[in-house]
């Protein structure tokens, strides 16, 4: 049978990277094994759900190809189906009205020191409960569970896990509003949208006991589980807001691709056994197994998300590039040819990490350099450099054929008469041309930015540093 799993957010906030890896991985596993992803917005807490929260989780899922197989299901229009089910509990008896007090549970609580409920409504006569019911006392429902023996489970990632019944209370499945608990929607929902294999983040374990007793109890099939380890911040604790950026949305505004990210967060828990980690979505799919994903904790590494992030920069096409970067910012280049930034493209994209960083770097390509890091004028900028680059300059108004190999012949020749190193000369030149000292290959860019610039932008550097 194809597998059928579901991301399931809570609509309070954006997508984290958390929930964008958890997302992942179930469109990795449906997409390997030809099953489908499907998305259930848990929007059941009215206080903290936002609608704005929903479109943004979907908008950043849109962003990253993590298109969904179905129509969204929204558990806030499924109170009935709930409903439903809890009716059915209550009328086999395998669930009971508690009518216990909050004053009465802290006092036990207190007393035992422990959160555990007693059972104390458990085995209530059907008159006792009607006359509170008469009475108009309030009631939460609990289910019945088993008083002895175990639940254990075979987690794809973490083995086996057994617990106790006496370890499980009889838990709240529907508060004293009538609202159903998460462990009550969770499981009629997967069960109702077929669910073969829950894959979420390991702070779920702890519930899943609670909901393998559900699913016995309504006699339904147990879902597969696979729960994912925890991902942490540099400094070992629990990636949250504390770390910086941590929404998906503010990877794409600081322009990284979803190619990157995606294949980034694959490798938060996996690992696809090859020395290769860099990867398109669709490798990723292929080489993608469950029982690859480790138990340990994943550190977020932002300085390798960078570097994947380059890595598949350099490997995508320029007409790609650019209409990324349109998506970001649609005023880039606009002041030269498609043919031109296409070109600044091919020469600064293996050497940015990201589409806001090679927009960054590719300002001298539109615009003359005015101001200079003091320091690197220090290093760069010598007695006698004014002399150097005066020279160059006067080289360089004699080229009529602007292009790289005569470009190349004539500095290179010139620096070879004067003796002179390549750094003592083409340096100041970048500099001058640039801004900076780094970059790719001077000729190609001065090749680029034309003969014009380069001498307009010598001058100046000569008349101010
Ligand atoms: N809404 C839950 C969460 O965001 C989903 C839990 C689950 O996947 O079962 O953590």
């Amino acid at each position: 049978m194809n597998p059928r799993v579901r991301f399931a957010p809570s609509p309070t906030g954006q997508l984290h990277i958390g929930g964008a890896r958890t997302a992942l991985f179930n469109y990795l596993f449906s997409h390997h094994n030809q099953g489908q992803f499907l998305v259930r917005i848990e929007d059941t807490d009215l206080e903290r759900s936002k609608q704005e929260f929903t479109n943004q989780i979907c908008e950043s899922m849109k962003w990253l190809g993590l298109t969904w197989d179905e129509d969204l299901v929204f558990q806030s229009q499924r109170t009935n189906q709930y409903k439903i089910a809890i009716d059915s509990l209550l009328d086999c008896g395998e669930a009971y009205r508690c009518f216990s007090t909050k004053d009465e549970l802290d006092k036990i609580r207190e007393e035992t020191n422990s959160y555990s409920y007693p059972g104390i409504w458990r085995e209530r006569s059907d008159i006792e409960i009607q006359s509170e019911i008469d009475n108009g006392n309030p009631f939460t429902i609990r289910l019945k569970t088993p008083e002895s023996g175990e639940t254990s489970f075979d987690d794809l990632i973490y083995g086996t896990i057994k617990v106790e019944h006496s370890e499980i209370d009889d838990f709240i499945i529907a508060r004293s509003d009538g609202s159903p608990v998460y462990n009550l929607t969770n499981v009629v929902d997967d069960n109702d949208m077929g669910i073969t294999h829950v894959i979420r983040g390991e702070d779920h374990i702890s519930n899943t006991p609670k909901q393998i007793l559900m699913y016995k109890t309504l006699g339904w099939n147990v879902p597969t589980f696979a729960h994912l380890p925890m991902i942490l911040g540099q400094d070992k604790k629990r990636l949250s807001k504390r770390h910086g950026a941590t929404g998906v949305q503010s990877y794409r505004d600081d322009g990284f691709q979803p190619e990157a990210l995606l294949n980034y967060l694959s490798l938060l828990g996996w690992n696809p056994g090859t020395e290769e980690e860099v990867m398109s979505l669709h490798e990723i799919i292929e080489k993608f197994e469950l029982s690859k994903v480790h138990k340990k904790s994943a550190v977020f590494d932002e300085k390798k998300l960078n570097w994947i992030s380059g890595q598949h920069l350099a490997m995508q096409s320029n007409k790609t590039i650019i209409s990324d970067i349109k998506l970001v910012n649609d005023t880039w280049g606009n002041s030269e040819s498609h043919e031109y930034c296409l070109n600044v493209i091919d020469l600064m994209k293996s050497r940015s990490k990201s589409l806001v960083q090679l927009m960054d770097q590719s300002n001298y390509y539109f615009n003359d350099p005015t101001e200079f890091d003091e320091k690197t004028v220090r290093k760069t900028w010598k007695d006698g450099t004014k002399d150097i680059v005066e020279s160059v300059r006067y080289i360089l108004e004699t080229i009529d054929n602007w292009e790289i190999k005569s470009l190349e012949e004539k500095l290179k020749s010139f620096m070879e008469e004067r003796e002179l190193g390549f750094g003592k000369v083409m340096k100041p030149v970048r500099l001058a041309i640039c801004g900076t000292v780094n970059g790719p290959s001077l000729f190609a860019v001065m090749d680029l930015v034309g003969k014009d610039a380069c001498l307009r932008r010598i001058k100046y550097a000569i008349n101010t540093l």
